[in-house]
């Protein structure tokens, strides 16, 4: 039987299995289908603190494997198919193999919602982006037309982030008045860099051609009118998924899916602890996930200490 199994391998995955297995619990980690988890889909990560020229999505990920593998941590490219928590030890089925666990950390994270338009896959990376924290001070936007699409909190928080680097920051909603907090809200609005473009969808990223964003094809949704509107960045932010439904209805979430914590990182079920993306719609960072990651280790850790006496 396992003492502590990992489920996920983002930042939060990551450094959950450092700290338990400095612990010496030789936790074992399941990475799921994406590796690394969402950053690795990220180009360069200039936020993250101990890099100062920047590093790499998909080293930075690698390299807090290694670390973690370095002081004992076992990997698994599993995909973890089921979850039973109604009785100890936990079992998971992972690629049709059982694997029991005294402990979980769930670390599974979150799946950014796409328009599902055509250009937008393609040109992800390109001038494409679910992230502008992470991808805004990149050299292409500096001193561009941007688009922000939504109009919850993150949009507006995007929209705001991305006039440091944008020449004009278009926000385009699909209704007339914006989801985001009426503080947000108002302060977005009032910004002179953001241009909102009200009851509009995009409906198609352009161009692939030039394998590049150029613009985005809109639609006025009460005029039905098709317009062109330049950029050279088009900012997704019409929220996000997160990675729970394997875990539900035993796990508790809220009403987006996100898992509710009961006690520091412990769920509703003791000796399940949950860590990243997939319990944050707030923060949403590598280093807020690493730093939460840690902490549902440590708590793994003293409740294993705690049953064992
Ligand atoms: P959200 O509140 O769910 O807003 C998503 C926005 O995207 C909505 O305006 C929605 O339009 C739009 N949208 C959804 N699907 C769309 C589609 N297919 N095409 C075009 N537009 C679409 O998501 P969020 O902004 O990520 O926020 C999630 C939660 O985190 C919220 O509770 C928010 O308050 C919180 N949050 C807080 C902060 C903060 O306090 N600083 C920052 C970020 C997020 P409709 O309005 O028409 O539905």
């Amino acid at each position: 039987m396992e003492k502590v199994v990992i489920i996920g391998s983002g930042p939060a995955g990551w450094t959950a299995a450092l700290y338990t297995a400095r612990a010496q619990l030789a936790p074992l980690v399941l990475t799921g289908k994406q590796p690394g988890g969402l950053l690795t889909t990220t180009s360069i990560v200039e936020n993250f603190p101990g890099f100062p020229e920047g590093v790499d999505g998909y080293e930075l990920m690698t390299r807090m494997q290694k670390q973690a593998e370095r002081f004992g941590a076992r990997t698994s490219f599993g995909v973890v198919e089921a979850a039973d928590f109604s009785k100890k030890p936990f079992v998971l089925t992972v690629d049709g193999e059982k694997v029991e666990a005294e402990t979980v950390i769930i670390a599974t994270g979150a799946s950014h919602k796409h328009l599902g338009v055509p250009g937008e896959h393609e040109l992800e990376n390109k001038g494409t982006t679910y992230c502008a924290t992470c991808d805004g001070a990149l050299p292409m936007f500096r001193n561009q037309p941007l688009v922000v699409v939504g109009g919850g909190d993150s949009a507006c928080e995007e929209a705001m982030y991305l006039t440091r680097f944008g020449s004009t920051v278009y926000l385009v909603h699909r209704r007339d008045s914006l989801r985001a907090s009426k503080i947000m809200a108002e302060r977005t609005l009032s910004n002179p860099k953001i241009k909102p473009i009200w009851d509009s969808a995009v409906l198609e990223v352009l161009d692939v051609k030039q394998d590049k964003v150029t613009g985005v094809r809109l639609k006025n949704l009460k005029t039905n009118e098709e317009t062109v509107l330049p950029c050279a960045g088009l900012f997704v932010a019409i929220g996000h998924v997160p990675n729970t439904d394997l875990f539900k209805p035993a796990i508790k979430t809220d009403e987006n899916g996100f898992i509710v914590p009961q006690e520091g990182t412990m769920t509703n079920i003791p000796g399940v602890f949950v860590a990243g993306d997939c319990a944050d719609h707030v923060y949403r960072q590598a280093i807020t996930a690493a730093g939460v990651g840690c902490a549902a280790a440590i708590d793994a850790e003293r409740y294993l200490a705690a049953e064992n006496q």
